[in-house]
């Protein structure tokens, strides 16, 4: 069993990078992908503990990023952590932490004019040196401001909500840019959850620098899976897969099989890859 996304406490998943590498030797996963939102600092903890375990570990992130004014998740898959673009990528990534930390100050502040009492303090104590919106909506569930996460991003976080605050995030296009510079391809991540007609905008994300697409995902329908497939061959374009496993954070979610064993990632996937020509 294999599975290409998953998170670690360095973004907003409950498990340690210890915990996780467990987590995959308990449910027997070959290879396990690390993608943490906008960081490698779970994936470089987890690196040593793998190779205790026998695990084959990939390097892996998921960015944020701006397409047609909507936040598009791109992921990018780092199979040879030698190559030497790699350093530069790591630079980057450092604005986009950065971006990070203002857009929370300007949460914090416009949650507080709403009339929550919070602070930068209580949102970063619940996240792991990442802290992004589901830290924020603990907070709140916490606090009894909401019921549940769900709630916390339907009244206050989502991207139509009233606490939302923009977030400078790189475009898409730099960003699939940046990941082949490294070495790396670009998979669009959870397709099912893109604003626009996927069909329809491929091409133009190719053109942009698109390698792959995340065809086997916990949120993806066995039809919705052939689908993405049927896209995939008809744009050239490789195929990745995985849970998206967050722990306690997506309950629902089991690392390597999905919600309800929804998820069968192809065996032979990894080996499909390959880094396209920067
Ligand atoms: P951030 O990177 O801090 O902007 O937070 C983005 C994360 O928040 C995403 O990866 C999702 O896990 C979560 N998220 C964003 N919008 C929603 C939503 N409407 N409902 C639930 N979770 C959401
Ligand atoms: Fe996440
Ligand atoms: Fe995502
Ligand atoms: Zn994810």
């Amino acid at each position: 069993m294999i599975d290409l996304h998953s998170h670690t406490t360095a973004s907003d998943g409950t498990f340690s990078p210890a915990q996780l590498v467990e987590e995959a030797r308990r449910v027997g996963l070959r290879i396990l992908g690390i993608t943490d939102h906008d960081t490698f600092s779970g994936y470089d903890q987890a690196v040593p503990l793998a190779r205790q375990a026998g695990l084959e570990l990939v390097c892996g992130i998921e960015l944020s990023t701006k397409l047609h004014a909507h936040s598009v998740h791109l992921l990018g898959y780092f199979l040879n952590d030698l190559d030497p673009g790699l350093m530069a990528f790591r630079e980057w990534i450092r604005d986009l932490q950065q971006s990070r930390r203002e857009r929370n100050v300007r949460l914090v502040a416009r949650l507080r004019e709403l009339g929550l009492d919070i602070t930068m303090e209580e949102a970063e104590a619940r996240g792991g040196g990442m802290t992004g919106r589901p830290h924020f909506a603990r907070l709140l569930v916490e606090k009894g401001y909401v019921s549940n996460m769900q709630q916390a991003f339907d009244d206050f976080l989502d991207e139509s909500a009233k606490g939302y605050v923009t977030r400078r995030e790189p475009r898409f296009a730099e960003a699939a840019q940046r990941i082949r510079q490294a070495g790396g391809i670009a998979s669009l991540a959870h397709p099912i959850r893109l604003r626009e007609d996927l069909a329809g905008v491929l091409p133009q994300l190719c053109a942009d620098g698109l390698s792959a697409i995340e065809v086997y995902h916990s949120d993806h329908s066995p039809a919705q899976t052939e689908l993405y497939l049927k896209l995939a061959a008809q744009n050239r374009l490789m195929v990745t897969g995985g849970s998206d496993f967050h722990g306690a954070a997506k309950p629902e979610i089991q690392l390597g099989t999905g919600r309800d064993n929804n998820l069968h990632v192809p065996e032979d996937l990894v080996a499909r890859l390959c880094p396209p020509n920067a």
